[in-house]
Formats: C-alpha cells, sequence, structure tokens
C-alpha cells in the first residue's frame, strides 16, 4: 500500500492539471483497493452542490453531471460531518440516497473520506463495490492519505483555473493562489517569469521563435555536454576504478539516447523553446527512473536531473536571454531578487510574485517602498506555466489569479482606479502635521532598506527614517562590504533626511535573511544565529559596522543606533561596550562625533518583560511587531500553511505591546512601532490609543495612517481601545476597527490593512 501511496503522489503531483490529477487517482485506487468504483465528488459552494468530477467505474457520462445538494445523501454526510463513512451496505443506512444515473442499486459497499485543505470541505472521495464489503483500517486510511494529498492538486488547480472551468463556475475568488504576504494594493498585467540560471526546474515554457535555430544551439549544447563527460572520464582514469568509470560511459550513452534527444526536439517543433522542452524530456526522463522498482535504477533519476542541468548550461551560453519586459510586466520566479526587480524599466513594473520569502525579504521591502503590489511565499506556485499569462495580483489579501475571468480582471482595474483616486487625494496631507483632531501629535517615520526608497520616503512627508534596515545593503553584495563602503551608503540617507532623525538598525541578518557569502545552516534558524547574536559573536563585523555608521552621521546629528533581537540585558553590556569602544577609536583617529542615542528592538518575548532593566541601559525603544507576534503565537512569519494564524492585533500581542508602552514611559523613555502593524491604518489607532511615541512604516503606507490620525480625536481613541480590549479574539478586534473606520468614512483605508 506505502508503495503505492507513493507512486499515485508523485503521478499526481506532476499531473499537468486537476482533470489529469483527478483521473489518476480514482483509476489508482480502485486498482490499488479491488473495488469496483472510485470517484471524487467537488464542493460546488455557488450551487451549494457536490459534483462528480472523476470516476473510475460509474458511467463517465456522467462527470460533471450528477450533482448532489449540500447535505444530500451518503457524499452529503461525509462532507457535513468531515468524517469518514464506512459502510457494508450503503442502502441501510439513513441519509442514502438512490441516484438512478450512476447504477448505484448495483452497489452495496460503500467507503467515503473527505477532502480538507485550511479547514474547508473540498470535495469527497468514495469507493464502492457491488457486494456487501466492510473496508479494513488500513484500506480507510489509505484512502485518507490519498484525499489529503489530493487537497493540496485541488486548491492549487483552482489557481490555474482549473476548477473553475470544471465547475464551470465563474466564483474563482475561492480558489486564488494564497501567499503568505503582500505589499498592499491591486496590480493586472502579464507574467514575466524570471528564473536564476542553470536551474531547469525553473525554467518557463516560452513561444519558440526561430524552430531551425533553437534545434541546432540544442544539438550543439549536447554535443558540448558529450564532450564534457568525455574529458571528465579521461581525468578520472587513473583514480577511479574501472566499475566507476563506467558510469560516465552510462551517463553518455543516456545523453545520446534518442529519447532524450529527439523527445527534447520533438517538443521545440512542437513550439515550446530549446531549455522548456528540455525541461519536460528531463521530467519524463526522472519520472521514468523514479518509477522503477529497482533502487539502483531509481537513484539513475538524478544522474538525469545532472544531465539536464549540464544541457541546460551549455544552451544559455550559446544564447544567452536578452530579456524584454512588455508594459503592466509582473515578475514572477522561485525567488524574485532585488537585482531581477530592479533591471525592469521604471514604468514598466506592475506587481511581483514569488514563490519563496516574506514580506521581509528584501524584494518585498523594496516593492513596497516604491508602490508595487507583490505576493510573496506562494507554495507550489506553477512558475513553469505562468511566463505570458495574464495575472491579477490582489496584495491586500496576498492573493493572485492566473487567467482570471473579465469580472475578476474589471474588479481589480476598479481597485486600482480607487488606489489611484486616494493616492491623489492624499497628497494634500503630506505638509499637514501628523496629530489628533484635538492636537495630540505622533510623528510618523519611515521604514528603509534600499537607497531607492529614499525619494518615495522624502516625498511622503516623513518625519525622518525609523527604521534603516542595514542588512539589506549586506544582501544585494556578493560579499561583505567595508567599513568605508558601508560609510557611504549610510550618509546618503543620514544626508537626505537631516536635521530630522535616522534609527540605523545594526545588522539583523540570520532568520530568513541571509547572506548570500556568509551561509548558516540552522534546523530552526528564526530560533536560532540571528541579529545580535551572531553581531557578539563576530564583533569584527559588528565593529566595522559601528565604526561606519559612526563616520556617516559626522556633522550631522540626526543619527540614532538600534540593537535587533535583543533578549536580555548581558547582550545590550556587550554591545554597548562595542559601540563604545569604536566611538573612542574614532575619537583617537581625529573624527569629531556625537554619541548617538541607543535603542533596542522588542521583539522578543523576553524582552517584554525586562523593560526597565534595559532602560536603565539605553534611550528608547522600538518595538518589532513582525517578530513580536511570531514569537509570542508561536507561528513561523514565512510559513503559508499557519498565515492565518499571525496577527498582530491578537489580544496578546496587543497587552504585550501595551504592557512595553507603560513600562517604558514609567522609566521616561519613549517608545515607537515599526513592524508592519505600524502601518496599518486600523491598527494604529489603537497603537496611538495605547500612547505610543512615534509609528515608523512604509514610505507607501504613511499618508494613510495620517488620514487615520487626522480624523480622530484622543476620547474617541481612548474608548475605541477600551472596547478592543473587552475582545477575546484578533477577529473581533479587526471588525469593531473596521466598522469605526467605516462610519468615519474612511471605509477606502481599509483594505490597506491586513
Ligand atoms: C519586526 O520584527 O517587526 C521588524 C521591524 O524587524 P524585521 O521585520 O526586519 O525583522
Ligand atoms: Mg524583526
Amino acid at each position: 500500500m506505502l508503495d503505492t501511496l507513493r507512486r499515485t503522489i508523485q503521478e499526481v503531483n506532476r499531473a499537468p492539471d486537476l482533470a489529469h490529477a483527478l483521473s489518476i487517482i480514482v483509476a489508482r485506487v480502485k486498482q490499488a483497493m479491488m473495488v469496483d468504483v472510485c470517484s471524487v465528488y467537488l464542493v460546488d459552494n455557488e450551487r451549494s452542490q457536490h459534483v462528480l468530477m472523476a470516476t473510475d467505474g460509474y458511467n463517465r457520462e456522467a462527470v460533471g453531471e450528477v450533482r448532489l445538494n449540500f447535505g444530500h445523501g451518503l457524499v452529503g454526510a461525509v462532507a457535513r460531518r468531515e468524517e469518514s463513512l464506512n459502510l457494508d451496505n450503503a442502502s441501510d443506512h439513513p441519509a442514502y440516497v438512490f441516484s438512478s444515473e450512476i447504477g448505484e442499486e448495483l452497489f452495496h459497499g460503500f467507503l467515503g473520506v473527505p477532502i480538507i485543505q485550511h479547514r474547508k470541505v473540498l470535495g469527497v472521495l468514495v469507493v464502492r463495490q457491488r457486494d456487501r464489503r466492510r473496508f479494513a483500517e488500513q484500506e480507510e486510511t489509505f484512502l485518507f492519505t490519498l484525499a489529503a494529498q489530493l487537497a493540496g492538486a485541488i486548491s492549487h488547480a483552482g489557481a490555474s483555473g482549473d476548477i473553475n472551468r470544471l465547475l464551470q463556475s465563474s466564483d474563482e475568488s475561492r480558489y486564488a493562489l494564497k501567499g503568505v504576504s503582500g505589499t498592499p494594493g491591486a496590480a493586472v498585467g502579464r507574467a514575466c517569469v524570471v528564473y536564476p540560471l542553470a536551474n531547469l526546474d525553473a525554467i518557463p515554457d516560452r513561444v519558440v521563435e526561430a524552430v531551425d535555430t533553437e534545434i541546432s544551439e540544442f544539438r550543439a549544447a549536447v554535443a558540448g555536454v558529450e564532450r564534457d563527460m568525455r574529458m571528465m572520464s579521461a581525468r578520472m582514469v587513473d583514480t577511479l576504478p574501472v566499475e566507476d568509470i563506467a558510469l560516465f560511459d552510462a551517463l553518455i550513452l543516456m545523453l545520446r539516447s534518442e529519447n532524450l534527444v529527439d523527445g527534447t526536439i520533438e517538443g521545440i517543433r512542437a513550439g515550446n523553446w530549446a531549455p522548456g522542452a528540455l525541461r519536460h524530456t528531463i521530467a519524463e526522463h526522472v519520472k521514468a527512473f523514479e518509477d522503477m522498482d529497482d533502487p539502483y535504477l531509481r537513484e539513475r533519476a538524478s544522474d538525469v536531473r545532472d544531465l539536464g542541468r549540464r544541457i541546460l548550461e551549455r544552451l544559455q551560453s550559446i544564447s544567452p536571454v536578452a530579456r524584454s519586459y512588455p508594459p503592466n510586466t509582473i515578475l514572477v520566479g522561485e525567488e524574485v531578487s532585488a537585482s531581477q526587480l530592479a533591471e525592469v524599466p521604471v514604468g514598466q513594473l506592475a506587481g511581483v510574485v514569488s514563490a519563496r520569502g516574506s514580506s521581509a525579504s528584501h524584494v518585498a521591502i523594496l516593492a513596497r517602498a516604491l508602490g508595487i503590489p507583490a505576493v510573496m511565499g506562494i507554495d507550489d506556485l506553477p512558475v513553469g506555466r505562468l511566463d505570458g499569462q495574464e495575472l491579477v495580483i490582489d496584495g491586500y489579501q496576498s492573493r493572485l489569479f492566473v487567467r482570471p475571468s473579465a469580472a475578476i480582471r474589471k474588479e481589480f482595474q476598479r481597485l486600482q482606479q480607487e488606489e489611484a483616486e486616494l493616492t491623489d487625494e492624499l497628497q494634500a496631507l503630506i505638509e499637514l502635521p501628523s496629530e489628533t483632531l484635538d492636537g495630540k501629535q505622533l510623528p510618523l517615520y519611515a521604514n528603509t532598506g534600499l537607497l531607492t526608497d529614499i525619494t518615495p520616503s522624502l516625498r511622503c512627508g516623513a518625519q525622518g527614517i525609523g527604521l534603516y534596515r542595514t542588512e539589506i545593503p549586506f544582501m544585494v553584495r556578493d560579499r561583505f562590504p567595508s567599513e568605508e563602503e558601508q560609510r557611504r551608503t549610510y550618509r546618503q540617507v543620514l544626508e537626505a533626511f537631516a536635521p530630522a532623525p535616522v534609527t540605523v538598525r545594526t545588522l539583523d541578518i540570520g532568520g530568513d535573511k541571509m547572506l548570500p557569502y556568509f551561509p548558516v545552516e540552522e534546523e530552526n534558524p528564526f530560533l536560532g544565529w540571528r541579529g545580535i547574536r551572531i553581531a557578539l559573536d563576530h564583533p569584527e563585523i559588528f565593529l566595522s559596522q559601528v565604526r561606519a555608521i559612526l563616520r556617516a552621521g559626522v556633522g550631522l546629528n540626526n543619527l540614532q543606533l538600534l540593537l535587533p533581537m535583543i533578549t536580555s540585558v548581558s547582550e545590550i553590556d556587550s554591545a554597548l561596550g562595542l559601540v563604545k569602544r569604536a566611538y573612542e577609536e574614532l575619537l583617537d583617529e581625529g573624527e569629531e562625533l556625537e554619541y548617538p542615542k541607543i535603542g533596542v528592538m522588542i521583539e522578543v518575548p523576553s524582552a517584554v518583560y525586562q523593560i526597565a532593566s534595559m532602560a536603565k541601559r539605553v534611550d528608547f525603544f522600538s518595538i518589532g511587531t513582525n517578530d513580536l507576534t511570531q514569537y509570542l503565537l508561536a507561528v513561523d512569519r514565512n510559513n503559508a500553511q499557519v498565515a492565518g494564524l499571525f496577527d498582530a492585533l491578537h489580544p496578546a500581542v496587543l497587552r504585550a505591546i501595551r504592557q512595553v508602552i507603560q513600562s517604558a514611559h514609567e522609566s521616561g523613555k519613549p517608545v515607537s512601532v515599526c513592524g508592519e502593524m505600524a502601518g496599518d491604518p486600523a491598527a494604529a489607532l489603537l497603537l496611538l490609543g495605547m500612547g505610543v511615541d512615534s509609528l515608523s512604516m512604509s514610505a507607501a503606507s504613511l499618508l494613510r495612517v495620517k488620514w487615520v490620525v487626522r480624523s480622530f480625536s484622543m476620547p474617541k481613541i481612548q474608548s475605541l481601545l477600551d472596547e478592543a480590549w473587552t475582545f477575546e479574539d484578533a477577529g473581533a478586534v479587526r471588525t469593531l476597527l473596521h466598522k469605526t473606520l467605516e462610519e468615519a468614512g474612511l471605509g477606502g483605508l481599509i483594505r490597506a490593512g491586513r
């Protein structure tokens, strides 16, 4: 059973679309369980029905025709109870309803299991037996396991429009691809898939332009790889035993095999470019090997992958890809990088979609600063099939629609229009103070990371920089920047904003922010070597950065220093010791320096309870709600599976924030919030009510938050906070905040929140 399960799952994962995946499932299950029928019913929410979508055993004409109302029949019972039903004689069950279209009278045994993803029933997987048959426990769990796998395939198929076509449904919003996080905004455009070179899996399909040239380049690439293999074999001849050298001969034979060469050429003739056609042939070969029973032959799949990579590398060196970007380009990739984003001419980039990454990835931070909608962290994004496709990005809810219907396209174009109008209206606020109706000031600062986003930060009227993430300039390089390189970069930001304050955070790498040239391999990186921990273990890196930051601020008098990921006071003491050392060294070297104000990030729960001790050592606090939420709620901020649980409005997070603000104020120290929560106009109201001294956010959110601040008085905000405090879950808090914004005529801002 386990072997059948493994193979079926592999086949399902490779199926080109949902219809194929379903027909594979029903055929394999029927065979493996030796039943007379296997069928899949899918949920059609629009019509509140279960629809027969695939069958092996029933009349195939019934597919798409047999529809059972919710709650109706045994299928309805399985879906409603979200439990399996195992009956030796179906018609004895009170929920049984006879269905003539499928010839049901002939069957007695029934086993149905629900197909559930993220708490939603997507369908029911059913097997039937002519004779009476009560299925064994292992059979039930086998079907259960397959249903769980199928759930993933179904929800992803929804994104490519497969389900809607199958169900002939127009309710596509249920099946949009869901990412972990995004940057606010709506975008409609064409996918332009970007990919790292020599990564065959990331190669998209693309229409071939000159078939003959493509074929001859492909042949040349194969010949080149064969030459490489022969050379490698010759080099190894003295060091490897004969039987190992024979491996190279086997690879060369594989390379010459008609299937590989002719298969790819056929693909090119059918209209795909050489790298795309190669990806398909290699995938087929890999599958053929993986399906073999002999473990030795199964292992050969990795040799095929390696050959594919080598041919691709050759192809890419023969004809380097010159990119052209259509208007309204939506950059799509397994892991879109900041430099790939920067290559798109200004004005042509409409959005970014990345299979990996989160709102903290530097490409997302850059997109946000430029006001470009993005969706990050879409598990299993079908990157290879997206090039040139029309896409709609819903950056507010981190959703992606592929080949959207006219209705969805129109809806998002309308949103874009509204956004543009709102942005125009908001411009009037740039020069106005950030204060409540009754005059309470709330300074609003911008978050920055790249020099590119200084201009939007200046233009939106930010009163300074509340968080300069210095890891970003480290991440876009291929080695550590020198002290002088760092000084020049930091100086540009400090100068651009002087005399307004600029809070420079020292290097916060680790977690999901890795430097390509400083790899850290960890089982659990968010609980590992991160932020200040790395800095203290590598004083040479920290010292050179602090020296660069202090030198960058010479004569400007607007520098503040911020320490990330503090969990205990000893870390502060050690870091302050190093800062002092760097400062004194520079004084000795003749620099005319000011000693900066120094603050710490409060983003780990342990820090929440040590504010009084920390306040004796530092000048200010900045709450990092992204990490604080992650650590308090035990929800990985990058994991799509649990993204629904990540919520900064959770009562525990709100209480932690309030406690930090109260304790800091008792010690006479100011508190800012610089996580994403600060840029959520609804949440900003609560923070203001809790007494936060300033907020720091992406430039794109700043005027929205200012509008909210200017629309309420402190007594109203206080009573809102009092009411929110009585709620026991985040959903209720959010509903209250949205209602309050709507009533104040600020409903247009709600989308910009979570
Ligand atoms: C945070 O954790 O809220 C924060 C601002 O830091 P980062 O997002 O860079 O981890
Ligand atoms: Mg953080």
